[in-house]
């Protein structure tokens, strides 16, 4: 089959404009809940929640802000006013299990240090609500099965903040690489990195954190790999450095790891310690894919051998927001689920696993099956 009309289509989307129909999680049909918007409450009010989500809530079509849940009483008064969010949907982390009586609220959104991401998930679900968790999803897959386990019980969705699921470039390149577009084979190179220079920060601490930047940036770099190539490794090696032992105590401050995939081999960097990046880079058979940058809110950009990836920044975590709420409104699931969450601490846990053993390599033959799968259009 000549696959370059295809190719061309979907470089070059109506202009540059994204269509609903291109990306099928945006697809709003006739929700069959009788409620048109699903009230959501943010629980921990730190910089993701402030400057990303809560303005993000406000440009989605199917949610409103209608709680919040915050140990800092200071904060109350500022949401309340700035979100027109009721004193009746305002808690605590201790009166919180009391949401399940307030009807105003059908999602709960877990933006805490990464350590408390299972309680509160777990005590949502309790309370009889839908559950976004930001990532990663647990500090363990003990963890991650006990949230899973939970909004089974309650019959209630989870999903992972996972973003960029949702990000038009990071859409082309799961379509051009999972579907083979430029050759069989691909290697892949990427990056997530940042300086972190603040000692009180909970990310520097494995107790809140439950590792260093590849809790919290590699995990992108290991979901690009796996949704470039549409498939699982089958084998890693990792090796982790820090140079400030003073700052980074108890975590790393750079991880370093290679995998093995049926298609190809991915080498992948998180560092707390180096200046940013933030790419991804596909070297095919016939010439290179990259997003740079690639795991950014904004800005993204990204190309192929054919030219410019000539999509658009989108909001983001509007549209992956809208999503969640579309899967609660319709009863479908989400591409983002806690199964996915599950399988991303599996193989943090292996990554971390190899990097104790000095870049030992490990078999992955149970990594758990879940993959995002998107055909070429
Ligand atoms: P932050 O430190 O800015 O906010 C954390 C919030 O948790 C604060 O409001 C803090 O008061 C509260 N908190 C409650 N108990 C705490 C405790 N014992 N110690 C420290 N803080 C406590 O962090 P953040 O950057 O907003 O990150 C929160 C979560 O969101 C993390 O899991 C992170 O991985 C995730 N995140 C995701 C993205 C994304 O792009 N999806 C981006 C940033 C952060």
């Amino acid at each position: 089959m000549n696959r370059r009309p295809f190719i061309k289509q979907l470089l070059h989307i109506s202009g540059g404009t994204l269509l609903a129909s291109q990306m099928p999680f945006l697809l709003s049909c006739k929700p069959f809940d009788s409620k048109e918007k699903l009230g959501i409450a943010l629980v921990g009010l730190g910089n993701y929640a402030t400057h990303q989500l809560a303005p993000a809530i406000l440009e989605t079509k199917h949610c409103y802000l209608a709680g919040i849940v915050t140990g800092t009483e200071a904060k109350e008064a500022v949401w309340m006013s700035k979100y027109n969010i009721k004193k009746e949907n305002v808690y605590n982390y201790d009166n919180f299990d009391s949401i399940k009586d307030n009807p105003e609220i059908d999602i709960i959104y877990v933006v805490l240090p990464n350590s408390m991401h299972a309680e509160f998930t777990i005590r949502a679900a309790k309370a009889g609500k839908h559950v976004i968790c930001e990532k990663p999803m647990a500090t363990s897959v003990a963890d991650c099965k006990k949230m899973n386990a939970a909004c089974k019980a309650a019959n209630k969705k989870l999903s992972i903040g996972y973003r960029l699921h949702f990000d038009p470039f990071n859409d082309q390149m799961m379509r051009l690489g999972q579907n083979k577009v430029y050759g069989n084979r691909m290697d892949i190179n990427t990056d997530f990195s940042f300086t972190l220079n603040d000692p009180n920060s909970w990310r520097t601490k494995k107790k809140f954190a439950g590792g260093g930047p590849l809790m919290d940036l590699g995990i992108y770099c290991l979901q690009g790999c796996i949704y470039t190539f549409g498939e699982l490794p089958t084998e890693l090696r990792a090796k982790a450095s820090t140079k400030n032992s003073a700052l980074f105590k108890d975590v790393e401050g750079t991880m370093e790891w290679e995998m093995t995939f049926p298609s190809g081999k991915a080498n992948c960097k998180t560092s707390y310690e180096t200046p940013f990046a933030s790419y991804l880079t596909a070297k095919t058979e016939k010439g290179t894919l990259e997003l740079n940058p690639s795991f950014n809110y904004d800005g993204l950009s990204g190309s192929t051998p054919d030219g410019p990836m000539q999509v658009q920044n989108v909001n983001q975590q509007a549209l992956q927001i809208d999503a969640f709420a579309l899967n609660v409104l319709n009863d479908t699931n989400t591409i983002v689920s806690g199964e996915m969450g599950l399988r991303d601490l599996y193989l943090i846990e292996k990554i971390q696993e190899s990097a104790a053993q000095n870049g030992k390599l490990i078999q992955l033959n149970d990594v758990p099956n879940y993959l995002d799968l998107r055909p070429l259009l």
